[in-house]
């Protein structure tokens, strides 16, 4: 393993819930059902994916369907405002240190477009060698996605890039890009994950290096990794 790609919302800041809570509110607003599976699936998608899968197939006119989306990111901005360094997940700063002490090249990719502003106001930027949001990916003419442009942005080839998600679909994307995957959260939801942490608190970074190299492809499954 010569590099790592970090998602940010739901790996390095506490973000993940405050997205929640924003489309909950337009839901509410909306009239639109919201319960625990449709959180599950909204995570890690991006914003207009989200909305359609809130809209759950009922078709609205555009015009409204970019004025829901400014404003769930006008209440997703509000609460970005009052970030600060303690909303920084556990234990993914001190990783991100711990790796690249240790020679890794470290990145972050993000399908959100308000990716930087938060890693800044979290006080992680710094430490990564190359950000790649919602923007980049859509701007990039080469079509492919963040976490390919992630590697690349660091000069690592994707098979030996680790992808540390904490979305399903993430997670499967990272896989199928013939990238190892480290999973942060449930892992019933994270099956496409070759390690599953509930959180990164306390994850050592040299075990972790030692785990994914006994994982030669990124389809080798946890029960095969030994310590
Ligand atoms: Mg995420």
């Amino acid at each position: 393993v010569d590099g790592f790609v970090f998602d940010v919302d739901g790996v390095i800041a506490d973000t993940a819930r405050l997205h929640l809570a924003a489309w909950r509110r337009i839901a509410e607003e909306e009239g639109l059902s919201f319960d625990e599976r449709v959180a599950g699936e909204l995570r890690g998608l991006s914003r207009e994916a989200s909305l359609r899968r809130l809209l759950d197939g009922r078709q609205i006119p555009p015009e409204e369907f970019a004025e829901i989306t400014r404003r769930k990111n006008a209440y997703y901005l509000a609460a970005v405002e009052s970030l600060g360094a303690c909303d920084a997940l556990p234990g993914a700063e001190k990783l991100v240190r711990d790796l690249a002490r240790l020679g890794i090249r470290c990145a972050a990719a993000s399908a959100s477009r308000n990716a930087r502003a938060v890693l800044e106001r979290v006080g992680v930027r710094g430490l990564l060698e190359a950000v790649i949001d919602g923007n980049d990916e859509a701007a990039s003419k080469t079509g492919l996605h963040r976490f390919l442009l992630a590697a690349a942005a660091v000069g690592v080839e994707p098979g030996r890039c680790v992808v540390v998600e904490d979305s399903a679909a993430g997670a499967a994307t990272a896989r199928s890009l013939g990238m190892r995957v480290v999973g942060v959260g449930d892992p019933a939801a994270l099956c496409a994950a070759t390690l599953v942490f509930e959180s990164l608190r306390g994850v050592d970074a040299r075990i972790l290096l030692k785990w994914l190299g006994a994982a030669r492809s990124p389809s080798a499954s946890l029960t095969t990794i030994r310590q």
